[in-house]
């Protein structure tokens, strides 16, 4: 099972968010020495953060602090139970061609071609918020010009080891192009919400989901005589603090006249 079970019988969506690299690894082209990749990505994951708990998705970051530099299966594995892992990266063109490549790209792994769609729909959604090319969906084998089953990345494996169902790595520019560097840094909020939107959207989460509690229905119309006093009820737990714990939620939600009416079953 993958989410994470919440006191009043919910399951939440949950997505574990890595931040590529380590702090001081990449110069960013154009920017200020020390503002590279694995900086950079670890504010971006922080931003995406609270953007994702805000559409009641749980989060963990293979990251939380600046100089935490997990090995690579390592972050994978971090996902076990997690409905989908991201790794957060930008990319570069290689010696050869460095500031001249251009655009989004998001790999996912080989073996889990079921991820390519989402790839897609992640990759577009970016660079349309950027204004640059979409690269499009690959495998690391397709990335690097590479016969199928060459290689794979070490977030994968570690990953797909724990069965994370949905596993993708976006490159979200070229750090080593000036112009994509500098816009990446100015625009890090930007980029976080629609990251958080369109996987959100894309999943289906941050809708209202109904908790998995057998005492709870949708009672259907029906016709009542006048005199009849509706009530609208959003839960019914054998256990207090269950109750309690969702007052205090529906309160939060802004139904400051919400109460708990104890009775027979
Ligand atoms: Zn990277």
């Amino acid at each position: 099972m993958t989410g994470t079970l919440t006191m009043e019988g919910m399951t939440m969506p949950k997505i574990t968010i890595d931040a590529g690299h380590k702090k001081g690894w990449n110069q960013y082209a154009g920017q200020a020495a020390g503002v590279t990749e694995g900086t950079v990505m670890q504010t971006l994951a922080l931003a995406c953060k609270p953007l994702f708990e805000a559409r009641g998705v749980d989060v963990v970051l293979t990251r939380p602090k600046l100089d935490d530099d997990p090995l690579l299966q390592a972050r994978g594995q971090m996902s076990k139970s997690s409905d989908m892992f991201l790794s957060l990266h930008t990319n570069a063109a290689g010696t050869a061609s460095a500031g001249k490549a251009s655009g989004t790209e998001c790999l996912f792994p080989e073996k889990q071609p079921s991820s390519s769609s989402i790839a897609a729909v992640l990759s577009k959604a970016v660079s349309a918020f950027f204004g640059i090319k979409d690269r499009g969906a690959k495998t690391w084998n397709q990335a690097q010009g590479k016969p199928a089953g060459s290689g794979e990345l070490g977030v994968f494996t570690g990953a797909l080891a724990v069965n994370t169902p949905v596993c993708l790595l976006l490159e979200a520019g070229f750090h080593d192009n000036a112009t994509e560097a500098k816009m990446i840094v100015e625009r890090l909020q930007g980029l976080a919400a629609t990251i958080v939107n369109t996987l959100c959207d894309a999943r289906g989460w941050g809708k209202t989901v109904l908790p998995q509690n057998p005492g709870i229905n949708t009672p259907a119309p029906s016709p009542a005589p006048s005199g009849t006093v509706y009530r609208v009820q959003i839960g019914a737990f054998e256990n207090k603090a269950n109750a309690d714990a969702l007052l205090a939620r529906a309160k939060a939600a802004g139904f400051t006249d919400a109460f708990i009416n104890a009775g027979a079953k």
